[in-house]
């Protein structure tokens, strides 16, 4: 080949989240060799995160909670948000699995408990672990609901539990990091394989410069989630850093490249070509998710999925009384079910009411929201409910009055609001199908208007997050070309590559899917080490990668 590498592995794995995590795990249980690199400190969008894992079909933490479910009902109700964007075998597979793969997660110090929530919640307290986290109690005719998120046990958002777990197991299994380390671009031999990576490193650079670096970054990272003008701020000396000090890197893969470098909602270029009805909403992730790793992968042949499937949270509760409200957009039509997970009334806001929706309440859903806040929110909840109830609402003594204060069409307003309560006080069904224990008659004045409009404004944000990615081999994670064949070296998983959560996310599906397809493709490319090695002539494949993988630390020289 003739390539001067710098340092050298079985398996490279590129971006230390979640989907990396799990990756380097199996392909280290493998006995492969594993390198893990990072732009960053690693952590990812996976450190940020709610910790919440989707799982079910009779998991220990449901049983503990006296929660029946079943391989089959889990599959019926994901079947409606997975869609075909996988098939139905692995569909069932990941179903099958997913008590298995709480217990590898628990295996490896990441804590779940079966304390059950008691409310419909967007995110349950520090006392909740275990909760309904997508729209199964709004489906009730085509599976049995049952709780499936499986929070992280840990306060507030405890995504940084499951990713200090991880990254501590990680270390442990003798994977070396290099951090402050940006893969720029697959290297392939002239068959097309992938054999390495080029990066832009900060390794060599002043130890002031890459303390710096890391401290800035680290700074960066919730300001760039919450106040995404100030976190840009914040990162643009960490950008130029990299600019002065990034020396190249070239990294041998022998046996893989794994791409877990997560989405794309940081490369605005890129949401305004792929997903252009997704503006005005708040970027859920780190300036990591720039799109490199699907880039990386484009560039040696890659085909692409799904890319225009973003999903987009509107969470109206808690309180859960906001969901006995009426979402109605600019027409006086409703926008969906009420009750329905967030990340589905964001896709009707946008994909049909241009982005604009109100929730009309009357006095006693207003005396009923003030009376659940307390206890049943956490505080960036309480401070958005608050913000609704206060800031966001108006009222009127009229349904047309309240109408005529935001501009909405007051005719199709009443209309839909006469039809809504006569359902309800005949005992008839919703016609969008809301849980009749979410309707009820909306008759009491004055009447209020909630603004749940998606657009710009810190207290009331619209989180968005890309699902699409790369186009994978479904058994093996293998990254695969237009004509589905696979490109030999290179892998992808997590929010790189598309997987169970690019339809349509619901709350705990996306981590779920980083840990089956991580796995996946850690797996196959720690297995395809161990062939090689097989190859070349040891019977012994653990030894002999073991043996490689102490060469490669010795010649790495520390490791962070
Ligand atoms: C606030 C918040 C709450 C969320 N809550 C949940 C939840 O509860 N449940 C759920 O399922 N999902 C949740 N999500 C979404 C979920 O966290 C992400 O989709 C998931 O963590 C993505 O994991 P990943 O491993 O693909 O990528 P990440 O965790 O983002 O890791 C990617 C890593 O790659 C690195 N990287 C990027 N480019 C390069 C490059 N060129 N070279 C080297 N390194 C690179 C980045 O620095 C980063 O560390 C949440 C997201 C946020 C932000």
């Amino acid at each position: 080949m003739g390539q001067a590498w710098d340092v050298t592995a079985d398996v490279v794995v590129v971006g230390f989240g979640a989907a990396g995590a799990c990756a380097a795990l199996e392909a280290a249980a493998a006995h492969a060799d594993v390198l893990i690199i990072d732009r960053f400190d690693g952590g990812g969008a996976t450190a940020l995160s709610g910790g919440v894992v989707y799982a079910g079909g009779g998991t220990d933490q449901q049983q503990a909670a006296g929660v029946a479910d079943s391989v089959d009902a889990m599959v019926r109700y994901l079947t409606l948000e997975v869609g075909e964007v996988v098939s139905a075998d692995t569909l069932r597979r990941f179903c099958a699995g997913s008590g298995e793969m709480i217990n590898w997660l628990s295996g490896h110090g990441v804590p779940f408990a079966g304390s059950l929530c008691p409310d419909k919640t967007s995110y349950p307290t520090n006392r909740h672990y275990l909760y309904y986290s997508g729209s199964e109690l709004s489906v009730p005719d085509v599976a049995q609901p049952a709780p499936r998120g499986h929070r992280a046990v840990g306060r507030g958002t405890s995504g940084k539990v499951l990713y200090s777990r991880l990254a501590r197991a990680v270390r442990s299994a003798g994977v070396r990091v290099i951090p402050q380390t940006q893969a720029a671009r697959l290297v392939t031999d002239e068959e097309g394989s992938v054999v390495g990576v080029e990066c832009a490193s900060m390794r060599h650079a002043p130890r002031w410069a890459r303390m710096a670096h890391r401290a800035l970054s680290r700074l960066g990272k919730k300001p760039y989630l919450y106040a995404g003008s100030v976190g840009r701020r914040l990162y643009r000396p960490v950008m130029q850093l990299e600019k002065r000090y990034a020396r190249p890197l070239l990294i041998e893969a022998r046996s893989g490249v794994v791409l877990t470098a997560g989405g794309f909602v940081a490369n605005r270029a890129m949401m305004r070509e792929k997903a252009p009805a997704f503006r005005g909403g708040l970027a859920l992730g780190t300036p990591g998710d720039d799109g490199s790793g699907i880039q990386m992968g484009v560039a040696v042949g890659a085909a692409t999925k799904c890319l225009d499937r973003i999903s987009c949270w509107r969470f109206i509760t808690p309180p859960s009384a906001f969901a006995r409200g009426l979402l109605v957009g600019p027409s006086g039509q409703r926008v969906c079910d009420e009750s329905r997970y967030g990340a589905a009334i964001g896709e009707a806001m946008v994909l049909r009411h241009d982005l604009c929706a109100w929730l009309l309440l009357d006095r006693a859903l207003v005396k009923q929201s003030w009376r659940e806040l307390r206890g049943s929110t956490l505080w960036f909840q309480l401070m958005q409910a608050v913000y609704l109830l206060t800031r966001a609402r108006v009222s009127a003594p009229t349904v047309a009055g309240v109408a005529a204060k935001v501009g909405i069409d007051a005719d199709g307003l009443a209309a839909t609001l006469a039809d809504y309560n006569e359902a309800a006080a005949l005992g008839r069904p919703d016609p969008l199908g809301k849980p009749p224990d979410a309707v009820q008659v909306i008759n009491q004045p004055p009447y209020s208007l909630v603004d749940l409009s998606i657009r710009p404004r810190p207290a009331y944000p619209a989180p968005m997050l890309t699902l699409g990615g790369l186009a994978v081999a479904e058994d093996t994670g293998q990254v695969v070309r237009a004509d589905g064949s696979p490109i030999p070296g290179l892998y992808a998983a997590g929010r790189s590559a598309v997987g169970i959560c690019s339809n349509s996310y619901v709350s705990g599906l996306s981590l779920a899917d980083c840990v089956f397809s991580g796995r996946r493709a850690g797996r196959h490319a720690g297995e395809r080490a161990g062939r090689q090695a097989t190859g070349s002539a040891s019977n012994n494949v653990g030894e002999q990668a073991g043996a490689s993988a102490a060469a490669a630390r010795q010649s790495l020289g520390s490791s962070d």
